[in-house]
């Protein structure tokens, strides 16, 4: 009996060790973070931060690989069918819980095919326009945009996107269906609103501040229920006549589901420690990006998260909505 018992510990005592064994084993190569937007977006300028900074920590790179295109689902269904081996992870935005409520067919499942990692951020959203555009306040913008309703072009990074959720919002609030200009992310949209070929787009501050502060696009409000420390001038939307207009992106980190635990657990805390690392929470804090808390950046509150933003735009896109098959 005694012995059984021993010999029972030794047995757990080396599962215990090689477990530990193939967690300090990991990662023992690159790490490949899919965005899924164009380089030089919003999206793309918090993955190059927080990759980073995880790369410090994990001592293997983390490479970022942009996939831009259908507002996300590309990138999604990609990271969907990714090996799940902790080499693949996905960072993805409030789009991923609005997909299945815009697209009839998706290749992919938002929770069911994927591992949560933690929540990233949370980014204000701005209505800006090309620099000549005729409207210099938020009242004569929405003055102007519902007399030119046919001939207002609005910019986004596709169906799916927060740009085009944003938008989508906007001109069913206005009663206006204007030309929408899809982009495989709002970085591409930005250097045509900064040539002038497009008038409007609602954007991540992450993406909007410095050219806003350079006073090469014209800014008008946030989309936030409060207004944004890094752009203390611009009103909200709600308080310019658009009551009860709020959006406010989100990012999450995933990776392919079946990832193992351990590998989800290290990613985690990687993650954790990039969203306290000085140089991200500077540069975050000059774009209005905000990280989220520590307990905030957990697979459970991610998890949670993202089906409950799953439930709470199903019906608002049906009643709003624009759809893809
Ligand atoms: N986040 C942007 C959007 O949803 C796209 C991007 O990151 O480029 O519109």
């Amino acid at each position: 009996m005694k012995k059984s018992i021993k010999s029972l510990l030794a047995v757990a005592l080396l599962g215990l060790m090689g477990g530990a064994q193939a967690q300090d084993a990991y990662p023992s190569k690159v790490i490949t973070m899919l965005i899924p937007f164009a380089a030089g977006g919003p999206t793309d300028t918090v993955g190059r931060l927080v990759a980073q900074s995880m790369s410090k920590d994990l001592g293997q790179q983390v490479i970022v690989e942009n996939l831009g295109g259908a507002g996300g689902t590309l990138a999604a269904g990609k990271a969907a069918k990714s090996p799940a081996d902790g080499y693949t992870i996905f960072l993805h935005h409030i789009g991923h819980s609005t997909a299945p409520s815009l697209y009839r067919k998706l290749s992919y499942k938002p929770v069911e095919d994927f591992e949560p990692i933690g929540l990233v951020t949370d980014v204000p959203m701005t209505i800006v326009a090309r620099g000549d555009f005729p409207a210099k306040t938020v009242a004569e913008m929405i003055a102007y945009v519902k007399a030119n309703k046919e001939k207002v072009t609005y910019a986004n990074a596709g169906l799916g996107s927060a740009s085009h959720l944003c938008g989508m919002l906007f001109q069913s609030a206005l009663g206006a269906d204007l030309t929408t200009v899809p982009y495989k992310g709002t970085g591409p949209a930005m250097n045509d609103l900064l040539g002038g070929q497009v008038d409007l787009m609602c954007d991540q501050t992450t993406n909007t501040t410095s050219q806003i502060k350079g006073g090469k696009i014209k800014a008008y409000a946030v989309t936030t229920t409060e207004r944004v420390k890094s752009l203390p001038d611009l009103p909200t939307l709600a308080a310019s006549g658009l009551k009860d207009f709020h959006v406010g992106v989100w990012h999450g980190l995933y990776a392919p589901k079946g990832t193992p635990k351990p590998v989800i657990d290290r990613l985690t805390k990687s993650l954790q420690l990039a969203l306290k690392d000085p140089t991200v929470v500077a540069r975050f804090a000059e774009l209005g990006t905000e990280p989220v808390t520590q307990a905030q950046a957990t697979p459970d509150a991610l998890g949670k998260h993202l089906k409950a933003e799953i439930a709470k735009w199903q019906p608002i896109i049906a009643k709003a909505g624009q759809f893809a098959d």
